[in-house]
């Protein structure tokens, strides 16, 4: 097994990204529940043909979807200790939940946190984010407001946050029952950053209107363009108003390690919270989400409580108290530490930070090219390792551009080659490169280049896809 995932993560490059998944492979997965035992190598074997091909391809060099890390054999490997030990990192005395605490000391560290910062590992961001709405819901409503529940009181509680901010923040209002209606979308400048004089606006006439603002959260890398909000005027503004500050800096925030890229984080430290991901530009291995949190004592109140059967002792397996389960809503939780830890020992952050530089500077080359060619359009400026971009075709509508450009994208998915994604800029479609894994290289964006003119064309000309031709 070992073996073979080894060579999976050697020869990635000779595999296409992705392939569409025949039917009768699909179907394979509609049997019932196994009743005897098979021998493990049978299993394996079909892991092999069935599973291993037919995956979404985010190791592959060629993968530019979405915002997913390509991983490392660092990270895989770590993550099979972490199974062997089958650490259950809720709680209770053992090294696994030093480990993790080790993480929250150099992230307080990296980002300028205080002392009293508090860190928790969690699934992604999603998740992060939603326990910082819930922190700052708990502290100004007052932490009552765990055993009563939010009150139907007159005044309603607001939340601010860029119309590029990602779906998950409104999904956090929801979760905590103030409603994502609560949450202010406020316009974007040309660079995609959240307009602040826009925000200001927002937040004097809802505070008229007898409204409660209660938190801002900033962008550091917006999921469409990689827009990097200006967090030190954010951080200023949320001062004034006494307002949570919190960042969304899922994959941005890692780029504080690239000497190139953290003087536009700067403001980055005087965040009340901050969400980032070690799953995307930081190549650890699916899932690995972390909350940082500037004061840990609110962090705790927000979600400790008393169980006989998590009693704490002075002495003992249950001491070490507080608990990582006193900080979020997950008793029972992973060692997603260990993998995290691995990758900064082995790689170190010199490393770490030049892989996301070099992924920003092959951005810059993909821009470079787009630029030169007369049947391509940028369609958003470049911050960091995201390229927005079209194709263009001459006497078209704007509608039938969408389709081509939506067409494009569907065939260079399905050719294997390359993998962008696509998405909505002002209403058109955008052809997306996000430049997540270290493994690409300059082929790769040439190929999704020629590639991506080459079905364009074939499209304008009403010719379906071959395997050839794309
Ligand atoms: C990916 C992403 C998220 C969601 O993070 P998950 O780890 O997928 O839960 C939130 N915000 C931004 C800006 C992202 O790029």
């Amino acid at each position: 097994m070992l073996d073979d995932m080894l060579d999976y993560i050697e020869h990635i490059r000779s595999r296409p990204v992705w392939q569409p998944i025949p039917d009768d492979i699909r179907a394979r997965f509609f049997g019932a529940v196994p009743r005897s035992p098979a021998p493990l190598a049978a299993v394996h074997d079909e892991f092999m043909q069935f599973v291993l091909p037919f995956a979404i391809g985010n190791a592959h060099p060629g993968f530019m979807g979405w915002v997913q890390g390509g991983g490392t054999p660092v990270g895989m490997l770590a993550e099979m200790l972490a199974a062997g030990l089958n650490a259950n990192c809720g709680g209770r005395d053992h090294i696994p939940i030093e480990v993790e605490r080790q993480i929250v000391r150099w992230m307080r560290n990296l980002f300028g946190f205080p002392e009293t910062a508090s860190g928790l590992f969690l699934t992604g961001t999603s998740l992060a984010n939603y326990l910082a709405v819930l922190i700052a819901r708990d502290a100004v409503l007052g932490f009552d407001v765990r055993r009563k529940g939010v009150p139907a009181s007159k005044s309603s509680f607001t939340a601010y946050s860029s119309s590029d901010a990602h779906s998950c923040i409104a999904q956090a209002m929801d979760l905590s029952g103030l409603g994502s209606d609560a949450l202010r979308l406020i316009p974007v400048d040309d660079h995609h950053r959240i307009n602040l004089d826009a925000l200001q606006r927002a937040i004097a006439s809802d505070r008229q209107a007898g409204f409660t603002p209660f938190f801002i959260a900033g962008t550091a890398g917006t999921v469409n363009t990689g827009a990097i909000d200006n967090l030190s005027g954010l951080a200023t503004i949320a001062h004034r108003e006494r307002l949570w500050f919190h960042i969304d800096g899922a994959f941005g925030a890692l780029a504080i390690m690239a000497p190139d890229l953290a003087p536009r984080l700067t403001g980055i430290e005087r965040a009340n919270s901050l969400a980032f991901d070690f799953h995307k530009l930081g190549q650890v291995p699916y899932d690995a989400g972390f909350l940082l949190v500037r004061d840990g004592a609110l962090h705790r109140q927000a979600f400790s409580s008393s169980a006989s059967y998590l009693m704490r002792e002075d002495r003992g397996m249950a001491g070490g108290s507080p608990w990582p389960c006193d900080f979020g809503p997950d008793l029972s939780r992973a060692f997603r530490a260990l993998k995290t830890w691995f990758t900064f020992k082995v790689f170190g952050t010199e490393a770490l930070g030049a892989a996301i530089s070099s992924n920003c500077a092959l951005a810059r080359y993909l821009e470079a090219r787009v630029r030169d060619n007369p049947e391509l359009q940028l369609l958003a400026p470049v911050e960091l390792h995201i390229v927005c971009f079209r194709y263009r075709a001459k006497d078209i509508d704007e509608q039938e551009l969408d389709r081509v450009n939506s067409e494009i994208v569907i065939r260079l998915q399905e050719s294997g080659v390359v993998a962008p994604s696509s998405t909505l800029l002002k209403g058109r479609v955008t052809i997306r490169a996000a430049i997540t894994n270290h493994r690409t290289t300059r082929a790769e964006i040439d190929a999704l280049i020629d590639s991506t003119v080459r079905a364009g064309r074939l499209i304008e000309c009403r010719q379906p896809a071959t395997q050839e031709t794309v």
